[in-house]
């Protein structure tokens, strides 16, 4: 049986980037560029005013207060082609305008005094070069200024946007198929009657592969036997990823794996050293990796956040995959039975005096999905640890992007 590093590890090495597409800036923020991008102009353009004031000559300004006079305007948008600062002289000028020849300073307007339309004096000396932004002194033309794998954020649009790149190249949200199979379960809306489960399993997974920024693919419901697991399973295999809930213990009605490996699906492993989750299958039918996750609710929200999540972000280019771990003090001891796996454990999480607690959001047994819910992340307790004393840290790591489910300290 694989270590979950092993598993996790097993996984992302059959997972490569999906394609690329060029999609409009507005639309690609949260997407991961997929080729580096240079500066195709100098960033500014031209050297121009960074305030509101008067374009002069340092030299003229030598003694304060200083008297000149004005034989220009330039507003924003306007053009210095014809217009020079003459020795003596200040031109008017606004934010963003160029500067126009012969200055090599800009004189903020809240420094001055117009003393008429064409005569101003200020009080402050006056540094040669200042208010002034330099062409280029931003960005070089022909400079690389994103580097594939570089995640489009506000100011990379802001960046994309300046040098008008209106479309982008970014890599491919990944459509994920998603398949319930069990048949206890009966759909959302209905009231279920005896021996009827909900499939809400279907959903969660959808929110967790939309929440990870790809596009899920509902599939339905496999009923337990093998021409619905056939139909359904190949079905999902039309998808770029196939993740499916339940039917993958040892079970004699767990057909997933017998039909997958039926349809080509080359087995990576089954059963992970993790609790939940142990019955956890891996395989890939040519570049589409199939995940088998367990069909208990809890089970499989964690494994998917632990082995399916990493792939997808993979594939839409992340670098970072795996969510940042830190470390969090235990409020109670925590007992864990079968502790040859990694365990889970959905937590609490407050912050007192610049330490986070871990207390457990509720009993871990994997049927309860209230615990799940009031869980704001999870504690990765490794192998050979039946016991953990209050007081002693442990890795943990949100779940889900919600970090404002962080609680203040009691
Ligand atoms: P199985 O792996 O098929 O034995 O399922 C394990 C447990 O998960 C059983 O209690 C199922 O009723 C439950 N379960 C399976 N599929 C779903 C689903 N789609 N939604 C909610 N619970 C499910
Ligand atoms: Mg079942």
């Amino acid at each position: 049986m694989l270590s979950f590093e092993q598993a996790r590890q097993a996984i992302l090495e059959n997972i490569t980037p999906t394609g690329n597409e060029q999609i409009s800036l507005m639309d690609a923020v949260g997407r991961v560029l997929a080729e580096d991008i240079d500066a195709p102009w100098d960033m500014p353009l031209w050297d121009n005013s960074a305030m509101d004031g008067y374009a002069v000559r340092s030299s003229d300004c030598s003694t304060i207060p200083c008297r000149l006079e004005v034989t220009g305007y330039i507003p924003a948008g306007a053009l210095a082609d014809g217009i020079e600062v003459m020795p003596g002289c200040a031109v008017k000028i606004m934010t963003g305008a160029p500067i126009p020849k012969g200055a090599d300073a800009v004189v903020p307007v809240e420094e001055t005094e117009a003393i008429s339309e064409e005569q101003v004096t200020f009080n402050e000396p006056v540094k040669t070069r200042q208010h002034i932004r330099f062409r280029g002194e931003d960005v070089l033309a022909g400079e690389r200024i994103m580097a594939a794998g570089t995640i489009i954020r506000p100011p990379e649009t802001s960046m994309l946007a300046s040098f008008g790149r209106a479309l982008v190249p970014v890599h491919r949200r990944p459509i994920v198929a998603i398949l319930s199979t069990g048949d206890e379960l009966i759909e959302v809306g209905r009231t279920p009657g005896a021996g009827e489960i909900v499939n809400s399993n279907t959903l969660a997974l959808a929110a967790a592969v939309r929440e990870a920024g790809a596009i899920p693919r509902i599939i339905g419901i496999a009923r337990d036997n093998l021409e619905c697991h056939r139909d359904k399973l190949q079905e999902g295999l039309k998808a770029d990823v196939l993740v499916t809930s339940a039917g993958v213990s040892a079970g004699e009605r767990d057909l997933v794996r017998i039909v997958l490996e039926e349809l080509g699906v080359k087995q990576v492993f089954w059963k992970v050293g993790i609790k939940p989750g142990k019955p956890t299958a891996f395989g890939m039918k040519e570049n589409i990796p199939v995940f088998s996750l367990p069909g208990n609710p809890v089970s499989s929200m964690i494994t998917f956040e632990e082995f399916v999540r990493p792939a997808l972000l993979r594939m839409m280019g992340h670098r970072q995959v795996i969510r940042p771990t830190f470390r969090a003090v235990l409020r109670d001891d925590v007992r864990n039975k079968e502790s040859d796996r990694t365990a889970f454990l959905r937590i609490r999480l407050e912050r007192e005096d610049n330490r986070f607690y871990a207390s457990t959001s509720g009993k871990q047994q994997t049927g309860l999905l209230k615990t799940m819910v009031n869980a704001a992340a999870i504690a990765v307790i490794p192998p050979g640890r039946g016991f953990l004393a209050a007081g002693e840290e442990v890795d943990v790591h949100f779940f889900g992007n919600y970090i404002d489910l962080l609680e203040e300290g009691r």
